[in-house]
């Protein structure tokens, strides 16, 4: 890593890994201004109109290698997080809660939100679900997925033959954007610390990005869903890697979110062809129907 002369630049990066210490945050990423990942489909047939999601076009970021910053001491030495002294994922879930505390670290805090929405399912869970930012729905209730999406969301769990209790299921950001607005980059970055440490948490086999701006955002990548679906990634949680040698990662599958299939329902048969990669993965059959009984 290249020498950083300028004393002020040293002085403020110092700051600000410090402070992304305190979220939890120990692996970084080089942001770099153009990716153009090719990531190998296994339904190789490219998709016909009409166009699928698209949403926002966030500033690229790409998943660099992990540079630890080592640069002539500048920085301390990292204490480990406060979860992993955790007895059990449950008491670890509580204590990031604890340190998510009532939180103001970004604008969306003020914006309407009535209360942050963290997350909620099995703290085992083998399969995890997530999406980017709580709705109204969600926003009164504090659940994530509990409206309509969310409905549609319990449906397509139930078609794999598991229950919405067995799934870990949250969001990229935890407060809702005003006028269910894409969550905007800083805030995508503020937040998604926490998302990392639940991740880390739990250690699902499989976690599925519901939606262009979750599966942007744990990627790191810039890529239209046209290509981020149809395969599995790596992931392994900013900070999390060698904390556990029994976890190696989650494979990481993208699909549509649901609020985009209650507005083009036709994509719900590509949607399935993705949780069907899914429970393949993780030897799920979905149930027999009555009528096959
Ligand atoms: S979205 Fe996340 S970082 Fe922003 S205020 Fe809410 S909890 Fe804090």
């Amino acid at each position: 890593m290249a020498l950083i002369q300028n004393p002020d630049l040293r002085r403020a990066l110092t700051e600000r890994i410090r402070y992304y210490n305190e979220l939890g945050i120990y692996d970084f990423y080089q942001r770099e201004l153009q990716v153009s990942p090719s990531p190998v489909r296994e339904d190789a047939a490219a998709p016909s109109s009409p166009q699928p999601e698209q949403r926002e076009e966030m500033s690229p970021r790409k998943s660099a290698t992990v540079a630890a910053i080592t640069e002539e001491n500048n920085f301390e030495v990292l204490a480990p997080k406060r979860e992993q002294q955790a007895t059990d994922p449950v008491a670890a879930l509580k204590l990031i809660r604890e340190d998510l505390g009532d939180c103001t670290r970004c604008k969306l805090h003020k914006l309407g939100r009535k209360q942050i929405v963290f997350g909620v399912g099995n703290p085992c869970a083998e399969l995890m679900f997530v999406g980017e930012g709580p709705g109204a729905d969600e926003d009164a209730q504090g659940e994530p997925f509990v409206g309509r999406a969310g409905q549609l969301l319990n449906n397509m769990i139930k078609a794999m033959g598991i229950r919405r209790e067995d799934v870990y299921i949250a969001n990229v950001v935890k407060c809702r954007p005003p006028g269910n607005r894409t969550p905007e980059r800083d805030e995508c970055d503020t937040c998604s610390p926490f998302l990392m440490r639940q991740i880390a948490v739990i250690k699902p086999k499989v976690i599925v990005a519901l939606g262009a701006v979750a599966a942007k955002n744990l990627l790191a990548i810039n890529a239209p869903m046209s290509e981020l679906r149809g395969r599995f990634y790596d992931f392994m949680p900013a900070g999390a890697r060698g904390s556990d040698a029994s976890w190696q990662g989650a494979k990481l599958a993208v699909t549509y979110h649901p609020a985009f299939l209650l507005r083009d329902p036709r994509q719900k048969g590509e949607a399935w062809k993705d949780l069907q990669m899914v429970m393949k993965c993780l030897g799920l059959k979905p149930p027999a129907r009555a009528d096959q009984s």
